[in-house]
């Protein structure tokens, strides 16, 4: 079969996931004979068995979180117990940012890293592999919380895979040459928080920023996932024509479940 990558879940963001507008699983790709999962987010157990044939967790040789929040990492724990068949199997590779596996942001339970056969720092610009997926990160993202995005250096071309953050020069200058980008495109536009509402300005793509960064790097195509309220409901599909049409390159909008092919997007 050829290699694949197979959205699980396109919802990102507080109220999408909240709601469950769209799953929220990550995602998983399929390398010759080795099953890598980026950012088990809620419900990502159930997407991988409601698959027919449904997905063995103990086939998965590797999981990766982008960063720690909770939409990208809440079944980790669940995952990697049933990797290794509550530890009783010590198997599996997990990939993480060292504020997710220690100290207070911790979201990788103590009691279950020691199932794993092997847990790995992603740092920036870096190259990891587990069995047949290799991939390197991109600079540090611009995001709360320690944050990267992935390039897959394929046999067919490089698939870039820009997870949250805000458009700045240094984390698209990190993906140039890359011949596909996937892009977690939460917001439809900029949002700035009124005086006296908690929180910070959430630092994501939006239809704006995400045509900018096709325009700078230039892929053959791009798809566009993870899709946070807004984006939702003005209908993924017409932001996805939007930023075709503002950036040239042919965008693709994920659903629930959809399986690309690495030819498909790369050549
Ligand atoms: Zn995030």
């Amino acid at each position: 079969m050829s290699d694949t990558i197979r959205f699980l879940g396109t919802g990102g963001g507080r109220v999408s996931v909240a709601n469950q507008l769209r799953r929220s699983g990550g995602t998983l790709f399929e390398v010759k004979d080795t099953k890598v999962l980026l950012d088990p987010g809620p419900g990502c157990m159930v997407c991988l068995a409601d698959v027919e044939p449904k997905i063995d967790p103990q086939s998965i040789n590797g999981a990766i979180l982008s960063h720690c929040h909770i939409d990208h990492s809440n079944d980790v724990n669940i995952l990697i117990d049933a990797m290794t068949v509550g530890g009783r199997r010590t198997r599996g590779t997990l990939f993480a940012t060292a504020d997710s596996l220690r100290g207070d942001g911790s979201v990788v339970l103590s009691y279950v890293q020691p199932f794993l056969s092997d847990i790995v720092d992603l740092e920036p610009l870096s190259s990891y592999q587990v069995d047949d997926f290799k991939f390197q990160t991109s600079a540090r993202h611009s995001h709360p919380h320690e944050t990267y995005g992935l390039i897959i250096p394929h046999e067919l071309g490089r698939l870039g895979y820009v997870v949250d953050t805000k458009a700045t020069d240094e984390v698209i200058d990190s993906y140039s040459g890359c011949d596909a980008l996937v892009m977690n495109v939460v917001l439809s536009e900029s949002i700035v928080l009124p005086p006296g509402v908690r929180g910070a300005t959430p630092r994501h793509l939006t239809i704006e920023s995400a045509a900018a960064v096709l325009e700078k790097v230039r892929p053959r195509r791009a798809v566009i996932t993870h899709f946070g309220a807004t984006v939702i409901e003005m209908g993924p599909e017409r932001v996805a024509r939007d930023i075709a049409t503002r950036s040239g390159i042919p965008v693709i909008a994920a659903e629930d479940g959809m399986i690309l092919s690495f030819g498909e997007l790369l050549e």
